[in-house]
């Protein structure tokens, strides 16, 4: 699933060879217009660019007179259609989280041809750089960053979300260095229960003809949100080995590696991190198949999680960004 997901997103953001058509750079200082809870408008100072993405480019923006700094991600008003469909998406289902671990959404506005995004700064990069500058990290660490990554998918899972999306690199770190997940680009609202009982309740009372009959099966349970889980099953292995348990050369071949669950830990003597029997079996239970797959509340009361230490947030600080654990 997890790789359907990627196909979807390459696919949204067109083919490879296609020229990225980013924003251009914006003046220093950006006008957002009068709105009904700023009846005066406000105007951003931009700072330092933080980075592009494949249709975005976001830079720090500071409101005059007050110290906290946001990030602007500015996205161009004429996108090709799939391309306006993902930002909708994103903007529609981002505007409605509000949780610890979710980058927080403030406002979107109009300027200049471009749509720009006031999001919560994460200035301490992605968990992919961190894992990847430090080769993995201690066990404590991958317990406490799976925790709030548990809690961010049960919330978002609450609220009918899939994020399909999941990834190192789409998990930021704040000022704390807590995890923050964003970018909601493929994200879709789940089929809940009570939606299946209007769409039961609308099509009986019509002509059920064209209707697909699992979809008016008693009781029938998606799985759909499982995706977020299995995502979660390789960010944690990801975290423990540096690797994620399927890397390949090739897409195809990452695929025929997942569909068969043809992963190995890395031998103790290749290995300067130990990594225990309990993360081993708690990664296996979230590459499970969808339907045996724990949900975030049982994650967390793995034994990976009971018996071993969690550490504090003090205890997670910026310096952790880049010494090697050892070094600690
Ligand atoms: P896209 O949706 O086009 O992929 P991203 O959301 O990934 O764009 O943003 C592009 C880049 O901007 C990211 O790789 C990251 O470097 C930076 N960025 C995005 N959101 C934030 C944020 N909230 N805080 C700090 N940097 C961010």
């Amino acid at each position: 699933r997890p790789a359907e997901a990627a196909k979807v997103k390459a696919a949204a953001l067109g083919s490879k060879t296609a020229p990225k058509e980013l924003p251009p750079q914006p003046p220093s200082h950006v006008p957002e217009p009068p709105s009904f809870d700023r009846r005066d408008g406000a105007t951003y100072q931009v700072g330092k660019m933080l980075g592009k993405g494949g249709f975005a480019v976001c830079y720090e923006g500071q409101l005059p007179g007050h110290r906290k700094k946001y990030a602007l991600k500015i996205v161009k008003c004429k996108m090709p259609p799939k391309m306006e469909q993902k930002f909708q998406t994103e903007l529609q289902i981002h505007s409605k989280m509000r949780h610890q671990n979710i980058v927080q959404f403030l406002r979107a506005f109009s300027y200049d041809s471009c749509t720009y995004l006031v999001l919560e700064l994460c200035p301490n990069g992605t968990l992919m750089d961190m894992v990847k500058r430090r080769k993995g990290l201690t066990e404590p660490e991958v317990r406490y960053y799976s925790i709030q990554i548990a809690g961010a998918i049960k919330y978002m899972h609450a609220k009918g979300i899939i994020h399909r999306d999941l990834k190192m690199g789409n998990i930021f770190l704040n000022k704390n260095m807590d995890a923050k997940i964003g970018d909601f680009g493929l994200a879709a609202l789940l089929v809940t229960g009570k939606d299946m009982q209007t769409i039961r309740r609308t099509t009986l009372c019509g002509t059920p003809n064209y209707i697909a009959p699992e979809i008016l099966e008693k009781g029938r349970k998606g799985h759909d949100h499982m995706v977020d889980i299995w995502s979660l099953g390789i960010i944690m292995f990801a975290m423990l080995t540096s690797k994620p348990p399927f890397q390949s050369s090739t897409t195809d071949e990452i695929y025929r590696r997942a569909r068969n669950r043809d992963y190995e830990w890395p031998k103790p003597e290749n290995s300067t991190r130990y990594i225990s029997q309990e993360a081993k079996d708690c990664v296996a239970t979230m590459l499970e198949e969808a339907d045996k797959r724990p949900d975030p509340d049982t994650i967390v009361q793995h034994d990976f999680f009971i018996s071993g230490y969690v550490p504090l947030p003090a205890e997670i600080t910026t310096k952790l960004r880049d010494c090697p654990p050892d070094d600690e």
